[in-house]
């Protein structure tokens, strides 16, 4: 980084995630034949209610600064959205501050919440940009390395093991990219009941709490009665289950005051989320055509996870990973697969792009022994990178150490 440059960025990186996919692309542009997994992004259209809730709000005249916190339709529609969603629990839509795409809503609430000598715990391999905001924000952040032998989840004694007391915050994010493992409400409940103990806010980044394999939502910190709501600030947002990335809707549930300073933190940032783009959110969250494509679409995850996992059983055997509940990633682990036992992601994602598949290497979540896989394409591309990875890792584990 420049000298001249604030001493703000000292930690930026670029979004290791889309310097890959931008690689891809420009491949493909050259001719290359590259099927592209790298990306976290459904591939399906926005549902159609929901555009068209947007287009009609433009020639309304929406068009104009939406009250700062977000526009009280969106709220409220937000609410009821989470609070069907946990059995249906009391939510007060006062407490939803509405963003420019969840990673913002994220972001205002370390802000709020974390400063210099604050340390935050991430449990690791983490979402790329959590470490990258705790820096945003002068905070330090620490990796807890999740356990191989249980989904790359931490426990309550992983967590004590990193407390020391300028530990402040930590962020959980279940489902989890890059993982796709699921926290149990056994396992929420637990991690509540130890940062209750110890005085330490959680941020539960559930983005993907619709995209899940088990019965219902994935479980939530929302089902978890007030009392333990008290220092969590609740993630959500319309990009993955609702395929309206390119729309910048996020949303954050949390104890009223630090909902007021988000909302002040936003209003001398971004002012507020884009107008239209919250019209065609609110009906997102509560058109029941667009609740049918949201099934749909989880359907069609389900079904892709399914080939991902019956594939790497059936011919790569030897090839750890972790089981995946919800997102749509798949975790692999390549150490093992040469037989000198040391390959690492970026290695094996060098061979794969050349063979003719963009993934990301673990490096970029903090442990160069995996490799993430988005089995968010189609069908048909799906199984044309499967077959090249699979002739891949065989070619691999036949070399000579
Ligand atoms: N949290 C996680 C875990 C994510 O994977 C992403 C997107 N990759 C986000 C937050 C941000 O999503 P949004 O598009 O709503 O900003």
């Amino acid at each position: 980084m420049s000298e001249s440059l604030s001493s703000n960025l000292a930690y930026l990186k670029p979004s290791e995630t889309v310097a890959i996919s931008t690689e891809a692309r420009r491949r493909r542009a050259a001719g290359e034949d590259i099927v592209d997994l790298s990306v976290g992004e459904p591939d399906f259209d926005t549902p159609k209610a929901a555009s068209d809730a947007g287009i009609a709000a433009i020639q309304k005249g929406y068009t104009r600064y939406p009250a700062n916190i977000g526009i009280p339709e969106l709220r409220a529609a937000v609410a009821r959205n989470m609070s069907l969603m946990s059995g249906g629990r009391a939510m007060n839509p006062d407490q939803i501050v509405i963003s420019s795409g969840s990673k913002q809503s994220i972001f205002n609430a370390c802000f709020t919440l974390f400063g210099p000598k604050d340390k935050v715990l991430i449990p690791s391999p983490a979402w790329v940009s959590y470490p990258q905001i705790i820096h945003l924000c002068r905070a330090e952040p620490v990796a807890v390395p999740g356990d191989p032998e249980w989904g790359l989840k931490v426990s309550v004694k992983d967590l004590e093991q990193r407390y020391d007391k300028l530990v402040k915050g930590l962020i959980l994010c279940s489902p989890c990219n890059p993982t796709g493992a699921t926290y149990s409400a056994t396992e929420i409940k637990a991690i509540a009941e130890w940062a209750r103990k110890r005085g330490v806010w959680v941020i539960a980044d559930e983005i993907y709490r619709r995209i899940y394999y088990g019965n219902g939502p994935a479980p939530s910190f929302l089902d978890l009665p007030d009392e333990y709501l008290e220092r969590v600030v609740l993630i959500y947002g319309a990009a993955k289950a609702y395929a309206m990335t390119g729309w910048r809707i996020g949303a954050a549930y949390a104890p009223m005051p630090v909902t007021r300073a988000m909302a002040a933190l936003q209003s001398q940032t971004t002012t507020g989320a884009n107008h239209p783009a919250q019209w065609a959110a609110a009906a997102a969250f509560t058109d029941e055509r667009v609740e049918a494509d949201v099934v749909r679409m989880v359907a069609a995850f389900r079904r892709r996870r399914d080939r991902v996992v019956e594939r790497f059983r059936a011919e790569a055997p030897g090839v750890e990973f972790v089981e995946p509940t919800g997102a749509f990633y798949f975790f692999f682990r390549v150490d093992g697969i040469t037989p000198s036992h040391d390959y690492t992601g970026t290695a094996f994602c060098e061979a794969a792009m050349a063979a003719g598949v963009a993934m990301v290497p673990g490096a970029a979540f903090g442990d160069d022994r995996w490799v993430r896989m988005s089995y968010a394409t189609s069908d048909k591309d799906l199984d044309l990178a499967l077959d090249r990875l699979m002739s891949l890792i065989k070619q691999l584990g036949m070399k000579a150490a």
